[in-house]
């Protein structure tokens, strides 16, 4: 096993026995063997694209598979054995729908357009994906080790679009080009003629893609659930029993509010949900009442907590304790084997949680873990409204900095330091964020500027693509010819692969000097490294103080940081 494509990868070079995370080394080396496959399918979808076939469940499967492996998402071996087997016989009939349009196959073959099997054998299987992983190519150094990882990287960001297309994918939306493009990402990994500068311009270019991916999936929630509007969400617990439900999908939720309604049970959000509150949809559920907890990595002992029933209905699955596995589902592609899974049958538009809601009415309500009440919603149109209040903010000096605060949160304590910065910032700093990194200091009470909330919270990860649609609507107000020369400072916070997907949009646009922390990505080779750093002033965190300083260009931290109360206290 060898697995780097994650914040949390052991001392940042890459899980080697097990995961962090706990992937076990069997479905670590299936999801190699599955990308391998996944290669191959793309090899086939490009040719068979050039020719115009266009198979739309052949795309949807792609995306599927792909966001399978992202951190947090499945750990069920079977899970992956299936798609091991339906990869290939995917890619097996594309191969006879290009034979019968009268395609010649190219004889040099890349051998992860032939891996074919007998017998479907998840022993076998785990055998075969030992030979594939990161390592299969044994030590490498100096361009090639770059040219190795920059490929990587490449099917990290496949993955992150993955995830991002499931999330349109199940709200029933199919935009061809997308895929197209996912594909042609993948079978990229597979070519031999290209440098380190080529290979560097290509994940460029999926940070651009994702941005446009990102748009659209804010597009569809917006057109679904309504505009997201500023709201105050409660961070207490009510005396009746819950159900907690965490991860990204709205779709899921609205299903869950729709079918628990009057039914005396409680729905609370947790992590990255918590941007559901902001949505017209949901608010006309008296039901749905609070956010319960902080980001995914407290899961343990919040669920513990929680007592009710829990819906993971997309990343950020842990292995969950013995204390709530009988309580915990997943849903969509989220899985751990034994945990009950609830799907959507073929026959109806929805998915049945009458199981969950009746075990809910036998459970008790919630223990509290927190109380007093956030801010979120700042989607694009409350963003845009206030554009030229902070146009005028920057122009009078009301608005020193801009600081983008964005990505996700994790377990290391060194991402404290999120917390030390914004008590850091000065009252003049306006910050912006999206993901759930927000955990770290959305309960501090950070007043206004010019009665415009010093914090404003855009919403889930994928949201980040309406803080760059923002920050270029000010750009054109402040009549500036590019994002960067506006006073705004970029510091991500990174975890899995779709906020890597948040970095390379940054380069794509030309962004310098992003700070990427708590640690640079493992699979940044000395090499790739060097031309981000070269090119973009690509940077690691420092001190809070150190960075505050610099993103504000001033040449020390001030002697007294501002005094900070927190809104809300947690583990009362
Ligand atoms: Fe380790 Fe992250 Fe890979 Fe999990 S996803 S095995 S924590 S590097």
């Amino acid at each position: 096993m060898f697995c780097y494509h994650c914040q949390e990868a052991k001392k940042n070079v890459a899980c080697d026995t097990a995961g962090i995370c706990g992937k076990k080394a069997d479905v670590s080396s299936l999801h190699d063997l599955l990308t391998h496959t996944l290669k191959g399918l793309s090899f086939y979808a490009v040719k068979a694209a050039e020719v115009g076939i266009s198979e739309p469940n052949i795309d949807q499967f792609m995306a599927r598979a792909l966001y399978s492996m992202v951190t947090n998402v499945n750990f069920d071996p079977a899970v992956f054995v299936q798609l091991i087997a339906e990869t290939v016989q995917r890619r097996e009939y594309l191969k006879r729908l290009l034979l019968a349009k009268g395609v010649e196959l190219i004889v040099d073959l890349p051998k992860e357009a032939q891996w074919q099997y007998e017998l479907i054998d998840q022993a076998a299987w785990v055998k075969i994906g030992e030979t594939l992983g990161v390592m299969a190519c044994g030590e490498l150094s100096g361009e090639q080790a770059d040219l190795h990882a920059a490929r990587e990287m490449l099917m990290y960001a496949a993955k992150g679009l993955g995830a991002l297309l499931e999330h349109i994918q199940v709200l029933g939306v199919f935009h061809v080009e997308h895929y197209a493009f996912v594909h042609e990402l993948v079978a990229y990994t597979l070519r031999t003629d290209v440098s380190l500068d080529d290979v560097l311009a290509m994940s460029y270019k999926a940070g651009k893609q994702s941005l446009l991916v990102m748009a659209l999936l804010a597009q569809i929630n917006t057109e679904k659930f309504g505009q997201p509007e500023p709201t105050t969400v409660h961070l207490d617990t009510w005396d009746k029993p819950g159900i907690l439900v965490t991860g990204h999908d709205f779709h899921d939720l609205h299903d869950l509010l729709e079918q628990s309604a009057g039914s005396g049970v409680d729905i609370y959000t947790h992590g990255e949900m918590i941007a559901a509150h902001a949505y017209p949809a949901f608010k006309k559920y008296f039901n749905l009442v609070a956010n319960y907890g902080g980001a995914w990595q407290d899961q343990k002992t919040e669920f513990s907590k929680f007592k009710g029933p829990v819906l993971v209905t997309s990343n950020s699955l842990q292995q969950p304790k013995k204390d709530y596995t009988d309580k915990a589902y997943t849903s969509g592609m989220v899985g751990w084997p034994d945990i009950r899974h609830i799907d959507k049958p073929r026959s109806s538009e929805f998915k049945d949680f009458s199981v969950i809601i009746e075990q809910a009415k036998k459970c008790e309500p919630p223990t509290p873990i927190t109380k007093g009440a956030v801010i979120v919603g700042y989607g694009l149109q409350a963003l845009t409204a206030l554009t030229e209040a902070i146009a005028a903010a920057i122009q009078s000096g009301d608005i020193q900095r801009i600081i983008v605060l964005a990505g996700c949160d994790g377990r290391h304590k060194e991402r404290r330091y999120y917390t030390e910065l914004v008590q850091a910032l000065p009252k003049d700093a306006l910050i912006l964020t999206a993901g759930d990194t927000k955990y770290r200091f959305h309960d501090l009470e950070l007043g206004e500027i010019n009665g415009i909330p010093r914090l404003l919270d855009v919403g889930q990860t994928h949201d980040f693509y309406a803080v760059l649609a923002f920050l270029t609507h000010l750009q054109q107000i402040m009549q500036l010819s590019h994002v960067s020369e506006l006073p705004v400072s970029f510091n991500i916070a990174w975890y899995e692969q779709q906020t890597i997907l948040m970095m390379l949009a940054l380069f794509a646009l030309g962004i310098k000097d992003v700070r990427i922390g708590p640690t640079l990505p493992p699979f940044f080779s000395a090499g790739i490294l060097e031309k981000l750093t070269q090119t973009l002033a690509v940077k690691g965190i420092d001190t809070p103080e150190n960075d505050m300083a610099a993103m504000l260009g001033i040449e020390s931290a001030p002697a007294e940081p501002q005094a900070v109360e927190t809104a809300s206290q947690t583990n009362l």
